[in-house]
């Protein structure tokens, strides 16, 4: 039987209607709730995810700001605005859009944003916060993941988990969230010699490598619930320019429980748990 769709993009609509009516109450106690985001150079994959947070934020009730610079520009001056936007009370949220050009020290710019305005969740405190159970800002994509376990009423407890990916904004806060839910948690990453083992025994599958069609069939347990992270543009073939994720959906669909589509999936809650982490910055700064 074919598997059940995790419908990311219904959840994140359900999710947003929410939220208008929580930005229109802050908006009554004087505290609309502001996303301040900076990018760097002229990515245009950077450029659309930028446009794509900014529009959701005003589409909600927010304000939110795009500060854009040249790739030339210099790391002293992005410090600087980081460090006034900290001080800014019409700013709950500060996102920096990565990849940054080669004259940036991506940690020291992440470290320099106040970590109670960090809604990317990336700053170590809050990173530590996670690692220790008690989430202060959990980085979206993970935390979107989390969401759609919740709303397809899968249960974690006890669940062999396998994570593909190791990376801090995806894989580690991944597998950090599964173990904090009750999970036993293995993270696979370039270097696991044995994926398939893994992921054959695994009840829940994350793939978060950045590889179309990567998880194939033979990979999964019939009946495991199978998330998929990946967002790849393909290069080549009837389908160059549209976008794959890391499973290869037309197959594992066949033989999971839950799966997720690209696009459709995980990629419409990510936004939508970056407009959750910056109302929820926004509360607390007016309680
Ligand atoms: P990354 O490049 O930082 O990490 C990729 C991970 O895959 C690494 O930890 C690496 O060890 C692992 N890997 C590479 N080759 C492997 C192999 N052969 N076997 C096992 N593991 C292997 O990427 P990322 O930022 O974590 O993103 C992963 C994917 O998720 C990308 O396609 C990215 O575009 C996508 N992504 C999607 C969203 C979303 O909103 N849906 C958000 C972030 C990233």
């Amino acid at each position: 039987m074919a598997a059940q769709i995790l419908d990311g993009k219904a959840l994140a609509q359900e999710l947003r209607a929410g939220f208008k009516e929580r930005v229109a109450a802050l908006v009554a106690r004087g505290q609309r709730p502001g996303l301040a985001v900076i990018v760097v150079g002229e990515d245009p994959a950077s450029l659309v995810y930028v446009r794509n947070k900014v529009d959701a934020c005003v589409a909600v009730g927010m304000h939110s700001e795009k500060i854009a610079y040249a790739a030339d520009a210099s790391p002293a001056e992005v410090l600087a605005r980081i460090a006034e936007l900290n001080a800014s009370p019409a700013i709950h949220g500060i996102l920096v859009q990565l990849p940054l050009p080669p004259q940036f020290d991506e940690d020291a710019i992440l470290e320099a944003i106040h970590s109670d305005k960090d809604v990317d969740g990336f700053h170590a405190e809050n990173v530590g916060a996670l690692a220790q159970g008690l989430p202060r800002f959990i980085p979206c994509t993970p935390y979107g993941v989390m969401k759609m376990f919740e709303k397809g009423g899968i249960d974690l407890t006890g669940k062999e988990a396998v994570v593909i990916g190791r990376s801090n904004i995806v894989g580690k806060p991944m597998a950090m969230l599964l173990m904090n839910a009750g999970a036993t948690v293995t993270v696979c990453h370039s270097k696991t010699r044995d994926l398939a083992f893994h992921t054959r025994r695994a009840d829940i599958v994350v793939a978060a490598v950045g590889r179309p069609r990567f998880v194939t069939a033979d990979m999964v347990k019939p009946g495991a619930v199978v998330i998929d992270v990946g967002i790849n543009r393909l290069q080549d073939g009837p389908n160059a320019g549209k976008l794959c994720g890391d499973v290869d959906y037309e197959n594992v669909k066949e033989i999971a429980s839950h799966i997720t589509p690209v696009p459709g999936g995980v990629g419409p809650m990510t936004i939508t748990m970056l407009l959750a982490n910056t109302i929820e910055a926004a509360e607390r700064k007016a309680q």
